[in-house]
């Protein structure tokens, strides 16, 4: 029987693993202390965790594994971002990039999925196609493994962003699962509050993830503000518009402190003029939005290329001047390729 990997369960669902399994029962308590050493210390070799009856240990090596991830590749970037490239059991790979925000803020940014079935023309993960989703330990790790690297004590406070390789509606399941484990309490205690799932708008996906009601933040990858354009950048647009995204935005349960974000990909020439701007202001009408204007960053063989800085700054002083949030997503990590897939692309072809 294959091993399970220790960091996809919830203490509640850990608890369970000790107390209700066949092989030799443990008290509940025990699930906290482990809780401690793989989240607190960031250990993962059982034989290690010494508080524990030596019996616990062996128990826990044989049934479950703390490795099933190893750090494959770092790229560090001099603005002191950091991309992560993670190799799985059957030899796949995934990234996840740190970053480091004003006043010492972090932010991680995770992988759903290896690959992503969604297609978008302008993104390098969609160019190798869909592999497979990723489980709730190799998600939940992606976090582990970065704390443990930047040395960042665990109760130190970070957000989780949903935004790397992949399309997490897609992998509803495991994404919740994950949401769970990175907030409970014992462990690293990111409340979803910190959370944001980006997501292309797959509609009806939207409303169960509203109806499921984590308390989680929502990111919708715009990027046009025509039908026409959009379903040229994301075939995923001729299945649900941009209507039938902002009709769904509207009944999401948002914290009445937070807003929605948009992200908007800035693709030179194509909807960085003031009229696109002018387009987005009255869609989002009415809607406590923020949107997020992203460079395109080009890579090998796209055939976009990146705005000036003059076209996506007037875009933005244009939404202020309206009353819309707006900011510009500084182009973290550029010169660590820095958008989603570019690091594992790399890897392939070396
Ligand atoms: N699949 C989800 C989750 C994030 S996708 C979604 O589409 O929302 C990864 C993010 O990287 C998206 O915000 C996307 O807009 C951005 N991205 C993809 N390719 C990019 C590129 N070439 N330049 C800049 N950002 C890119
Ligand atoms: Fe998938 Fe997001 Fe890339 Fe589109 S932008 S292909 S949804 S990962």
């Amino acid at each position: 029987m294959s091993k399970k990997n220790i960091y996809s369960f919830t203490q509640e669902e850990l608890i369970k693993e000790l107390v209700e399994n066949p092989i030799k029962q443990f008290p509940s308590f025990r699930a906290k202390q482990i809780y401690h050493w793989l989240y607190t210390k960031y250990e993962d070799d059982f034989s290690k965790m010494e508080n524990l009856p030596k019996e616990l240990r062996e128990f826990l090596k044989d049934n479950y594994t703390s490795n099933a991830v190893e750090i494959a590749r770092k790229e560090e970037s001099s603005d002191g971002s950091v991309k992560y490239l993670f190799k799985t059991l059957d030899n796949l790979t995934y990234e996840a990039v740190f970053l480091k925000m004003k006043e010492d803020k972090f932010t991680f940014c995770l992988s759903s999925q290896i690959g992503c079935k969604v297609g978008c023309s302008f993104c390098l993960t969609a160019k190798g196609g869909f592999v497979r989703n990723l489980s709730i330990g190799e998600m939940v790790y992606q976090v582990v493994a970065i704390k443990k690297d930047q040395n960042i004590p665990s109760n130190k406070a970070v957000n989780i962003v949903y935004m790397g390789m992949g399309e997490p509606l897609d992998n509803l399941e495991s994404v919740k699962g994950c949401i769970s484990i990175l907030s409970e309490l014992d462990g690293l205690s990111i409340s979803a509050r910190r959370q944001t799932i980006s997501t292309s708008g797959i509609a009806p996906k939207i409303k169960k993830l509203g109806a499921l009601n984590l308390g989680v933040q929502l990111a919708i990858s715009l990027h046009a503000v025509d039908d026409k354009l959009r379903t040229e950048l994301m075939p995923i647009n001729k299945a649900y518009n941009i209507q039938a995204i902002i009709d769904e935005v509207r009944t999401f349960p948002i914290d009445s402190r937070k807003h929605v974000m948009f992200e908007y990909l800035m693709i030179d020439g194509l909807n960085d003029g003031l009229e696109s701007a002018k387009k987005l202001v009255a869609l989002l009408n009415k809607i406590k939005a923020k949107v997020n204007l992203i460079y395109f960053n080009p890579h090998e063989g796209s055939i976009y290329k990146r705005p000036s800085k003059e076209k996506v700054e007037a875009f933005r002083e244009f939404l202020l001047k309206k009353g819309l949030l707006c900011t510009i997503r500084e182009s973290k990590g550029l010169d660590i390729s820095a958008a989603c897939g570019q690091l594992r692309e790399k890897e392939l072809h070396n």
